[in-house]
């Protein structure tokens, strides 16, 4: 008896051990969230697809990032985000073949491996895991969008280590800042994409150094043909890269916390030229983009209305956009911020309007004076009867809320005559004007074919509320220059 027992508990330990041996090695494996494979059983997964790869097809890695995780965790939760990866996962692992390996690499980084007979069926999947990824998702009640960007790496015979990941990281993050969705890895842009922590050093210090500056673009008002505000849009002279446009860097930006700085510059010397373009008499509002970082932020409209009291700019003459897109979730705090943004008198607008997801009994909740839509529609107003159904009822709609309407990206005089037939409030786009540094912008204030209002110094009162802050602004009688 005493045997057995010894026996018994012997048996027990070494049970204990095998079993804690296996939980040890599963957890080296798996990653503990989703119970996917992590990155180093992907990298075994990857040189083993390779060994016994079928002669009629080609290795990939199909790399995807979520685009707007960080604000998913920050204003919902860590639990949210959990719960958000673990529902990717999901939707991923069901587009599957039954070789393809999926697995969770880091944060909000997932990565396929898998060989298929040629590109088509590969892109096929890269772009199905972006489209899963994208449909909405319920966290905590709410039902949110996250969109999601694909790296797609075809993989030579003789990859070094390492180079099938790195290749679909490059091609995963072009597609990020170029908002296209899928990107196929090519030589070129590994040339072109800077190495993303060397964009991000440039960035910081771009800042701190005041490479960046920002370009105005005209809006005409097209009932009166009067250049009524400009959009300020951010440039940055990178002394070795040239001139970077914001799809390049603005996401970097939003993704490292940057962007709070990149606003607040953009303000200040947004303002500074607002100031500027009515002391040479020009009755112009001024568009700044945020993003839904900024949105995040409490102390935003006391930032805002600091730089406008310190130009004397009067409030309703500043109105700040926000992406359609960007109003990804009614979280509490954006709520707070857009309304104290309205109480302290600046003017709201929908930027991208078609893009997103926005319902709306969500915009009629929120106290928006304006409505952007999108250039994507505008460009086909002509050409394509379905965009012309859009612009026109978007015209409509945003009428019936009491909101003026931007069309934006207005190419051709037919699309500007035609958006005016419509009813269309305001144009912007490269044929009114390209987006101008504020020196060409104030000559081609004063040389433009569309004159501008002026203020009369008088009748100031009177003018204010024009700049975007709603229909029932007062309409000034429009005096050529
Ligand atoms: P957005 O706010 O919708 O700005 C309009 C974009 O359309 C600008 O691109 C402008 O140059 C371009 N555009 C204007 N007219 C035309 C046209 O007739 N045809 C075409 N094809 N394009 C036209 P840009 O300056 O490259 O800016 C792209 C986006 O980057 C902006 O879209 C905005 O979302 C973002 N962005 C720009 N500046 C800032 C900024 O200071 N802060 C933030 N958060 N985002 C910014
Ligand atoms: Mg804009
Ligand atoms: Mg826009």
């Amino acid at each position: 008896l005493v045997r057995l027992q010894n026996l018994a508990e012997q048996l027990t330990t070494s049970l204990r051990k095998g079993l804690l041996h296996q939980r040890i090695e599963r957890e080296a494996r798996l990653d503990g969230l989703t119970g996917l494979p992590n990155r180093v059983s992907f990298e075994r997964s990857l040189a083993e697809t390779a060994l016994h790869r079928r002669h009629d097809c080609h290795l990939f890695v199909v790399m995807l990032d979520l685009d707007r995780f960080k604000e998913v965790n920050d204003t919902l939760g860590h639990h949210a985000g959990d719960q958000l990866l673990i529902e990717v996962g999901d939707r991923m692992s069901r587009l599957l073949g039954p070789d393809d390996v999926l697995a969770r690499l880091a944060g909000d980084e997932f990565a396929v491996v898998g060989e298929r007979r040629n590109r088509e069926e590969m892109l096929e999947l890269a772009w199905a895991c972006v489209r899963e990824a994208g449909r909405p998702v319920t966290l905590d009640g709410l039902e949110i969008v996250v969109t999601a960007s694909a790296g797609l790496a075809v993989i030579d015979d003789d990859f070094e280590e390492g180079a099938p990941l790195r290749f679909a990281d490059i091609a995963m993050f072009n597609a990020k800042t170029q908002r296209l969705g899928v990107e196929i890895y090519r030589d070129e842009i590994d040339r072109r994409t800077p190495a993303r922590l060397s964009m991000l050093g440039d960035l910081r210090s771009a800042i701190e150094d005041e490479q960046l500056h920002f370009h105005l673009q005209p809006k005409l008002d097209l009932s009166t043909g009067t250049v009524v505000g400009a959009e300020a849009l951010v440039r940055w002279t990178h002394s070795a890269r040239g001139v970077v446009p914001p799809v390049q860097f603005v996401r970097i930006a939003e993704d490292t916390g940057l962007i709070k700085q990149l606003t607040d510059l953009m303000l200040q010397r947004g303002i500074a030229t607002l100031r500027d373009v009515h002391d040479r008499g020009y009755h112009l509002g001024l568009s700044v983009n945020l993003s839904t970082h900024d949105l995040l932020d409490s102390r935003l409209a006391d930032r805002v209305q600091r730089h406008l009291m310190s130009n004397d700019v009067d409030p309703s003459f500043l109105t700040l956009e926000i992406t359609e897109s960007s109003l990804l979730i009614d979280a509490p705090r954006s709520r707070a911020t857009i309304n104290e943004l309205h109480e302290i008198g600046v003017g709201l607008s929908i930027d991208d309007f078609g893009t997103g997801y926005s319902s709306l009994s969500y915009l009629r909740r929120l106290p928006v004076g304006e409505l952007k839509i999108d250039q994507s529609f505008v460009a086909n107003v002509l050409l394509d009867e379905q965009d012309e159904v859009i612009v026109r009822s978007t015209i409509d709609l945003g009428h019936n809320l009491g909101l003026v309407v931007v069309a934006e990206g207005v190419e051709n005089n037919e699309v500007l005559e035609r958006l005016q037939t419509l009813g269309c409030d305001v144009a912007q786009g490269y044929c009114i004007s390209r987006p101008l540094a504020p020196d060409h912008f104030m000559s081609w204030l004063a040389t433009t074919g569309h004159p501008s209002r002026r203020i009369d110094p008088l009748d100031f009162s009177r003018w204010s509320g024009v700049g975007g802050s709603g229909r029932s602004a007062p309409s000034p009688d429009p005096i050529v220059e």
